[in-house]
C-alpha cells in the first residue's frame, strides 16, 4: 500500500494515474526510457491489427488513413512542444532524424563547416554527426565542448548548433530559447533533441525560433517499445530543406511513380518509406493520455516530485550524492544520484519494485513521468532506497550480474 502524501490530495493531474495499466507492487521511475503503457492502447491495437489489418487489408491505407498517420500523430504532438500543424512528422528513429535534420541544416549552411555540440549530448546524436561528416566529406568539424562551455563557442564559423535540451545523465536542461537566440545572431541554425522533453516538460519551438528538433515516441509520449520518434522543421524552412534520404514517401506524388525525384511540400519531405502502421497507430492512440493535459500542470508537478525525492534521498542516503542541478528550474524531469556501486544497487532496487536505471559509469536515474506518479510513491521509493543501502542487501551476488541492457 502506497504512503499518503499531503501533496497528492491537490495534484490536478492525479485522476490520469487511471488511463495508465501500472501493474501491481511496481513504483515506476523509467517513463523517461520507456513510458507506461496506457490501458486503451491493448485495445485500440487489437482493433488496428484484426479489423483494419485484417479486414479491411489494402484498402485501409484508404479507408483508415494509414498513409496520413505520420503526420496526424506529428499534429499530435505538436501541441505538447509548442509547434504549428503541419511542422512535426511522426517517422523512422531519432537517430535518423538526427541525420537527416542535421543533413537539411547543413545544406542550408554551405559556406559554414563546424558542427558544434557538447559532451551532455546523447551518443548517438554524435555518432551520427560523426558520421554524416565523413559521409558528406566536405571538411565538417564536429566540435564537441562542456555544456557550460557551449554558448561562448558559438562563433561565426558554425553552421549548425545541435544539443540535447535535456541531458540524459544529469537531468541538466539547457536554456533553448537562450542558446538559438546566440545561434542565430552568429549566423548559426539550431537543432534540438527532445527525447527527454517531449511530454515532461513545456516546450516552445515556435516561440523559441528553434530550426529543427527531433525527439523519442516511447520515453514520455509513452508510445511503446520502439515506437516512431518525431522531427519538426520551422516553417521558415519546410520548402527549402531537402532530405538526405529521398524515398518515395516524401515524393510529391509517390502513386505516380515518376522516376524523378521531387519533394511533397511541406514536412512529409523528410519522410522516406513505409510508415510502420502498427507502431504509429500505439503511439497515436497513447497520446490520448495528453488530452486537455496542460503542459504547465506537468511541469509544476514534475518539479514537485523530484524535489520531494531528492529531499526525502538526501535525508536517508548520505552514501548517495546529487548530480543533477538543485535548481529545478535548471534540470529535466529527472534527478540522479552518483554511487560506485550503483548499478548492483538499482538492481536490488528494481527486485523490490522500484524501477529505475543505470548510466554507466556510476550513476542511478530516476525519472519522473506526472502522468502517471504520485508523492506517496516518491516517498516509499526513497524508503526501499534507503532499507537498501542501509542493511546492505543490495550487496549479493545475483545483483552484480550485468544485463545487455541498462
Ligand atoms: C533516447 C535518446 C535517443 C534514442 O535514439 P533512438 O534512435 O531511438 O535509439 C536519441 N537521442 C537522445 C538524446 C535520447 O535521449
Amino acid at each position: 500500500m502506497t504512503a499518503q502524501h499531503p501533496s497528492d490530495t491537490q495534484d490536478v493531474l492525479k485522476s490520469r494515474k487511471d488511463a495508465f495499466r501500472i501493474p501491481e507492487g511496481v513504483i515506476y521511475l523509467d517513463g523517461n526510457s520507456l513510458g507506461m503503457l496506457p490501458r486503451h492502447v491493448p485495445a485500440r491495437l487489437a482493433e488496428v491489427v484484426t479489423q483494419e489489418w485484417g479486414t479491411s487489408l489494402i484498402r485501409a491505407w484508404n479507408t483508415h488513413d494509414w498513409i496520413d498517420l505520420p503526420t496526424r500523430t506529428g499534429d499530435r504532438i505538436a501541441r505538447l512542444i509548442g509547434a504549428p500543424a503541419g511542422t512535426v512528422v511522426a517517422c523512422d528513429s531519432t537517430s535518423v532524424n538526427v541525420f537527416k535534420v542535421l543533413s537539411a541544416a547543413l545544406a542550408l549552411r554551405p559556406q559554414r563547416k563546424v558542427i558544434l555540440s557538447d559532451t551532455g549530448n546523447f551518443p548517438t546524436d554524435l555518432y551520427v554527426a560523426s558520421g554524416l561528416k565523413e559521409l558528406l566529406a566536405k571538411g565538417h568539424e564536429l566540435k564537441v565542448v562542456a555544456p557550460e562551455d557551449v554558448r561562448a563557442a558559438i562563433t561565426e564559423d558554425v553552421a549548425v548548433l545541435m544539443l540535447t535540451q535535456v541531458d540524459y545523465r544529469t537531468g541538466r536542461l539547457h536554456d533553448m530559447a537562450d542558446l538559438t537566440r546566440v545561434a542565430h545572431a552568429a549566423g548559426a541554425l539550431a537543432i534540438w533533441d527532445l527525447a527527454h522533453s517531449a511530454g515532461a516538460l513545456p516546450v516552445d519551438l515556435a516561440g523559441t525560433k528553434a530550426d529543427f528538433a527531433v525527439g523519442c515516441g516511447y520515453k514520455y509520449l509513452n508510445g511503446g517499445p520502439g515506437a516512431p520518434a518525431f522531427l519538426y522543421v520551422a516553417p521558415e524552412h519546410l520548402d527549402k530543406v531537402t532530405s538526405p534520404l529521398t524515398g518515395w514517401m516524401g515524393h510529391e506524388a509517390p502513386f505516380a511513380f515518376d522516376l524523378d525525384y521531387r519533394p511533397v511540400s511541406g514536412v512529409g519531405r523528410m519522410t522516406v518509406g513505409t510508415p510502420a502502421v502498427l507502431s504509429l497507430s500505439g503511439l497515436h492512440a497513447a497520446l490520448d493520455v495528453f488530452e486537455d493535459v496542460d503542459m504547465a500542470d506537468i511541469r509544476r508537478k514534475s518539479i514537485s516530485l523530484s524535489e520531494l525525492f531528492i529531499a526525502e534521498v538526501e535525508a536517508r542516503c548520505p552514501q548517495l550524492e546529487l548530480v543533477s542541478p538543485r535548481d529545478p528550474q535548471a534540470r529535466g524531469s529527472q534527478v540522479s544520484f552518483r554511487f560506485e556501486e550503483g548499478y548492483t544497487v538499482m538492481q536490488a532496487l528494481i527486485a523490490r519494485g522500484v524501477i529505475g536505471d543505470f548510466r554507466a559509469p556510476d550513476v542511478m536515474r530516476f525519472g519522473f513521468a506526472p502522468l502517471y506518479l504520485s508523492h506517496g510513491e516518491i516517498v516509499d521509493a526513497a524508503a526501499i532506497l534507503a532499507d537498501i543501502l542501509a542493511t546492505g542487501s543490495w550487496d549479493r551476488p545475483e545483483f552484480r550480474t550485468r544485463a545487455n541492457v541498462t
